[in-house]
């Protein structure tokens, strides 16, 4: 099971998990391409991953809540490459707050990145898929997809949205050969994480050291962050799986935090 040649689109591919699940991806020749909201920082992850080949990138601005946006940066790849084999709904924010303290244009703003950006990226991708009789659709959920923390309402009621929608695409997909799975890390070490240690420490009255050791690895087996090539492997494998066999699935990868 391999991606070479295979048009594999990953949303906030710019940074973090996106840029390693690209990494993996461009490795195993694939043709990759980079969707983030800036397209500067898009076109030099797109540089850095042709540059290592021997898969190749392109870069396409796009703010996955805008849906001309996202239309266009998908017709923009079908030009140039004729297909889309793989999408991976990747780009996300965190924001964490009590409840009765949480701006509502912040909820909205989170649900709306993660949310409305897999339901428009899924729909203009789709009809490319179905035309092609197969695709992988992956959504990047959490072992919040499945779990719950306090200060994050948002983000794991968002979390938890995209295991039914992907369950959705799987059962309306599967016709056409297109399968949809969700990815659920434990916490990997990336600005996304970074920016939250401070946050959570200052919320709930601890130290950071305290938010790493319990907050975010309490429940792992080992004390240890996953790893973004972690993560790229589960990408990997739901991507290039052959068959409907392997659909409407959750992966949790996160050193056993959350088991089932
Ligand atoms: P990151 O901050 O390193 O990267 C996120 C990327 O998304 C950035 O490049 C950013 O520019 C992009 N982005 C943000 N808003 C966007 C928008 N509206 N349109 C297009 N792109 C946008 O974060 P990360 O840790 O790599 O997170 C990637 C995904 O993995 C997110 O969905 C996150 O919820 C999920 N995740 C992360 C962790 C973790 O511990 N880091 C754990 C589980 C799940």
């Amino acid at each position: 099971m391999n991606l070479k040649d295979k048009v594999c689109i990953i949303t906030g591919a710019a940074s973090g998990i996106g840029y390693g699940i690209a990494t993996r991806f461009v490795a195993d020749g694939a043709k990759i391409v980079i969707a983030d909201l800036k397209l500067g920082l898009a076109q030099q992850a797109a540089d850095a991953l042709t540059a290592q080949g021997p898969g190749v990138a392109m870069a396409v601005e796009m703010n996955v809540t805008d849906e001309a946006q996202v239309n266009a940066g998908v017709a923009q790849v079908v030009e140039k490459w004729g297909r889309i084999d793989v999408l991976i709904s990747n780009a996300g924010i965190q924001i964490v707050h009590r409840l009765e303290d949480f701006p509502f244009n912040e909820w909205k703003k989170l649900l709306a990145i993660h949310l409305d950006g897999a339901f428009l990226t899924s729909k203009a991708c789709l009809p490319h898929m179905y035309k092609a009789g197969s695709g992988s659709i992956i959504f990047m959920g959490s072992v919040h997809s499945k779990e719950a923390s306090p200060l994050k309402s948002a983000y794991v009621t968002a979390k938890h949205g995209l295991l039914g929608l992907a369950r959705v695409i799987s059962k309306e997909g599967a016709e056409h050969g297109v399968r949809a799975n969700v990815i659920c890390p434990g916490f990997v070490n990336t600005p996304l994480v970074e920016k939250q240690i401070p946050e959570q420490a200052k919320d709930l009255g601890i130290s950071t050291t305290e938010v790493i050791n319990h907050v975010m690895l309490g429940e792992t087996v080992d004390h240890a962050f996953t790893t973004i090539e972690d993560v790229a492997e589960v990408a990997h494998l739901f991507a290039a799986f052959p068959s409907n066999a392997l659909t409407g699935q959750s992966l949790v990868v996160s050193h056993g935090w959350y088991m089932n």
